[in-house]
């Protein structure tokens, strides 16, 4: 469903050029759940933003369901992608429900207005998202800032899905949180994936958390592709 070829990004700044990204092709099947694997500047965000078109690759080309993605279609592209952050960027100040439904827009501008025009379908389909990552209804109505860190993803997550996504990005979603938690999160992630059909693709860097949740593994080293196959082939490869 989604094909990346040939990617090279390479970043221009004062302090000189930076090659993030050097010769990366993957293709994702859908609905398989991949982790992307790496320590901490292999290139593992930039590689999920020249998908979801937060920039530009300087080489290469990435498709999706077999179309070319270009400047003109990216807009329709990004609409089928859900997208899940380590620093989950939740509205703090509005209610978890609102958080979930600001999914539905492209922008965030209007929010507060927008939101009150939802139609119930949406807010039915919000609370049930909410329910399946085990938020409590007591907690629909309070702030988001107010939540724990792992309740914040929680959240982020029914955002992520309320649109129904084809592609769901998920950027180290787990890196600000404590062991049992992120595998709390990395299960309801799993699970909302599996029953939707979603593809996700989830960068990690712990080995330990790919092992236990991929259902396939690519890792990247110094901006390039090191491994690409099972959790279980994983230690002869490297
Ligand atoms: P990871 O997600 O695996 O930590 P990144 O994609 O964030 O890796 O970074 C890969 C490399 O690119 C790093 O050396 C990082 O410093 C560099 N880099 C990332 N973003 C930028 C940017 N906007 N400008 C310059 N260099 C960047
Ligand atoms: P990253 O995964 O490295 O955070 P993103 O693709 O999420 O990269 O976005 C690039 C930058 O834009 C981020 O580093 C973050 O500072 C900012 N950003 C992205 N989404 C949001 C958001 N919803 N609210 C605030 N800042 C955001």
């Amino acid at each position: 469903m989604l094909e990346l070829r040939a990617i090279d990004k390479v970043y221009e700044s004062r302090q000189g050029r930076v090659t993030a990204v050097e010769g990366v092709s993957l293709k994702l099947e859908k609905g398989e759940f991949c982790v992307l694997l790496g320590p901490s500047g292999a290139g593992k965000s930039t590689v999920l933003r020249v998908i979801n078109g937060m920039t530009q690759a300087t080489n290469g080309e990435v498709s999706f369901d077999g179309e070319l993605v270009t400047r003109r279609n990216r807009r329709s592209i990004q609409n089928r992608i859900g997208t899940i952050h380590q620093q989950f960027f939740l509205v703090p100040r509005l209610s978890v429900l609102d958080n979930v439904l600001s999914g539905m827009l492209p922008k965030l501008g209007f929010l507060r207005s927008m939101l009150k025009l939802f139609a119930s379908a949406d807010r039915k389909r919000a609370c049930e998202l909410l329910g399946k990552v085990e938020l409590k209804e007591s907690q629909l109505y309070q702030k988001a800032g107010k939540l724990s860190g792992g309740q914040q993803q929680r959240v982020a997550i029914a955002r992520a899905f309320i649109r129904n996504p084809d592609l769901v990005l998920a950027d180290e979603p787990v890196a600000s949180l404590d062991p049992s938690t992120s595998r709390g999160i990395l299960r309801l992630l799993r699970g909302a994936a599996h029953e939707t059909g979603a593809t996700v693709l989830c960068s990690l860097h712990q080995v330990d958390l790919a092992h236990e949740f991929a259902d396939r593994i690519v890792a990247m080293r110094q901006g390039k592709l090191v491994f690409d196959g099972k959790p279980s082939e994983l230690d002869e490869a490297m």
